[in-house]
This record gives C-alpha cells, structure tokens and sequence, in this order.
C-alpha cells in the first residue's frame, strides 16, 4: 500500500520493530503493548486490509501467514500449554490497524475467549 499504512512501514524498515520471524512474504514481531507474556503480530508483507480480504485475495498467502505463526509458536516454546490466534476484523471485531495481522498470544492461561458473554 503506502506510506500511511503502520505495518507497510514497517516491513519496509521505516519503523522500527522487534521482528521474530521473517520469510519472504511475511513477517512476525513483537506488538508493542503486549498482552501476553507471548503476543506476536504474524502479517503478510503485502498490504490486505483484513484476514477476509486476505483469504480472499490470496488463500496460499493466508496460508503462509498460519505457516510462519505456528513456526513462532514453536520457537516461543507455546505448543506444550497452548495458545491463541486471532484476527480482530472490522468495527466489532476492534480492529484498528487496517492490515491484516494475526495476534499470536500465550505464555500463560489465557482465560475466556471473550470477556464479555455476549449470547
Ligand atoms: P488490532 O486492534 O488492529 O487487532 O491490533 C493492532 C495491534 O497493533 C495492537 O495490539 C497494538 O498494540 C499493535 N501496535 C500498534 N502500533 C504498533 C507499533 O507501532 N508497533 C508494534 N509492534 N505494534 C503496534
Ligand atoms: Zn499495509
């Protein structure tokens, strides 16, 4: 995308970044407001707005983004106990960096998959 895109700017090494993991089409780092003792941002380097977009656009790169953030959780040592993976999509999903990005989060017990029951 462009210069106004955070993550763009990162994978072009305009903003600096803790990077994890890096293959040719993706790139995984450190978020930096951890919410986890592990919280990792696993995106593809080319801009998609969304994880729909993305699966849309091109499935064999959504593939390669799960690849490259289950190859983290192994180097974060997270298979043993577990973890959690998520796209936040949209408004209701609280998405607010509009590049799509899986959080890869563990390290401890996570608790509800919602803090809110919704139902
Ligand atoms: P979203 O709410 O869009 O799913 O998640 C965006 C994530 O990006 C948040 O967890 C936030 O902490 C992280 N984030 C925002 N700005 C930066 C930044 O400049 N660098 C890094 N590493 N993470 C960021
Ligand atoms: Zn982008």
């Amino acid at each position: 995308m462009g210069t106004d895109c955070l993550f763009c700017r990162i994978v072009a090494g305009e903003i600096p970044a803790t990077v994890v993991r890096e293959t040719p089409t993706t790139l995984a780092f450190r978020d930096i407001t951890p919410k986890a003792p592990v919280h990792v941002l696993v995106i593809p380097k080319e801009h998609y707005a969304d994880v729909a977009t993305l699966a849309q656009g091109d499935p064999a790169l959504a593939g390669e983004v799960l690849a490259t953030a289950a190859a983290v959780a192994e180097d974060e040592g997270l298979l043993g106990d577990g973890f959690r993976l998520m796209f936040n999509t949209g408004a209701y999903g609280g998405q607010e960096v509009f590049h799509a990005h899986a959080h890869l989060l563990g390290g401890a017990p996570l608790g509800p998959m919602l803090a809110r029951d919704l139902a």
